[in-house]
Order: structure tokens, then sequence, then C-alpha cells
């Protein structure tokens, strides 16, 4: 099973794409958390890419491109499958990702959004933040990271669900009961063969 992850901020990836990836037996790969692991380890990458974190402002695309090109294809090369966690969030990045998969032959079979309501993850990551202290979980960057989603992440829903490949589920209640609908619902697409793009994904605000 092949799935990319679109989700605000505080809907779950993390949450419900560990558990996705545990039930297919398929790497979880988060960019959030690759991308912290590089600042934490202080590489070059991570250097790099510490500024956009903190603030919540997207990493540049050919920066993405290079991390997930690596992580997909080691992905690959280990087994059959992926959940994407985190990727693709523009216009640019949707288009590098069916580009990158079609080179090793492991396009999405599913992208799983995960709809929620925006007070209710500013909830969730302010109460997250007692807990994990990360450096984008104050409300001014949670606001920014809604905002920003809003704006160039949610546009590209509509390119995979034209494709016949979109799934969206609520995110609203609690875990389980997401997780349960999830895999029900991917379990009954996983025979399904990957589909075409329509074309170029739309020129959208980046
Ligand atoms: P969230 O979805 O809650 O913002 P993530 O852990 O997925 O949390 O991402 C944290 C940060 O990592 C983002 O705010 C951004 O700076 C960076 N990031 C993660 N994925 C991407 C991506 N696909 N493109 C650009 N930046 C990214």
């Amino acid at each position: 099973m092949r799935v990319l992850m679109i989700a605000p901020p505080g809907a779950g990836k993390g949450t419900q794409g560990g558990r996705i990836a545990a039930h297919f037996g398929v790497p979880h790969l988060a960019t959030g958390d690759l991308l912290r692991r590089h600042v934490a380890l202080g590489t070059p990458l991570g250097r790099r890419v510490q500024r956009h974190l903190d603030r919540g402002s997207l990493v540049p695309d050919l920066l993405m491109q290079d991390l997930v090109r690596g992580s997909l294809a080691d992905a690959t090369a280990a087994g059959v499958g992926y959940v994407l966690d985190g990727y693709p969030r523009t216009a640019t990045q949707a288009w590098a990702a069916y580009q990158i998969a079609a080179s090793i032959g492991a396009t999405a079979h599913v992208a799983l959004h995960l709809r929620t309501d925006d007070d209710e993850v500013v909830r969730r990551l302010l109460a997250r933040a007692g807990t994990e202290h990360r450096s984008d979980d104050t409300e001014p960057v949670i606001r920014r990271r809604l905002a920003l989603y809003h704006r160039v992440t949610e546009p590209i829903l509509d390119w995979y669900h034209r494709r016949g490949i979109l799934l969206s589920v609520d995110g609203m209640p609690g875990a389980d009961h997401v997780t349960s609908t999830v895999v029900a619902a991917l379990e009954a697409m996983r025979a399904r063969r990957h589909v075409e793009p329509p074309g170029p994904v739309p020129a959208l605000a980046a």
C-alpha cells in the first residue's frame, strides 16, 4: 500500500500515519520528523531548514525533493509500500511526488486527507505544546502553518480527486475511530490499480 497523507497541522497525521503504516507493514515517512532529526543532528540540511521549521514556513521545494527522493528510494528498495506523511504540500511538490514515485515504479495508490476544524487543531496543538516542546507549537506559528495549509496545500487535493485516488476522512472523532474508518477504506481500495494523472498539476501560488 502506498499512501500520501495531506492534512492540516494538528489533524493527526503523525498518529494516523504511524498506525496505517503498521497495519500495512510499510515504512512511515514523516517529512517533519525527518527534518527535525536533521536539525537535532546539526547536519548541513538541518542548518538550512531550522529557521523554516521555527517560523512555520515551508522548506524550499528543491530541498524537500532531494529528501523525499532519498527516503522513497530507500523505502521502496526495502519493500512494496510507504506512508508518506507531510509531502506534498505545494503544487510543485505534488508534481514532484508523482515524478519521483513514477521513476521508481511506486506511484501512490491513495492520497489520504483528514478533514478538521481550525479551532480544534489549534486547541490540540497548544495542548501538545505542553508535552512535546516543538519550536513551532506557539499560537502565532500554529496560525501561520494553518493559513499556509489553506492557501497552498488544500488546493492540491482537487488534483488527487480528479485522478480518482483521493480519500477524504473526517479527522474530528477520536483517534481510534479515525483509524478504523481509514483502515477500512484503505482495505477496500487496496486492490485498486494505479491511475494515470490527467495532466500537469495546475500552477498554484506557492
Ligand atoms: P505540521 O503538519 O503540524 O506543521 P510537520 O511535522 O509535518 O507538522 O511539519 C513541520 C514543519 O516541517 C513544517 O512547518 C515545515 O516547516 C516543514 N515541512 C514538513 N514537510 C514539508 C514539506 N513537504 N514542504 C515544506 N516544508 C515542510
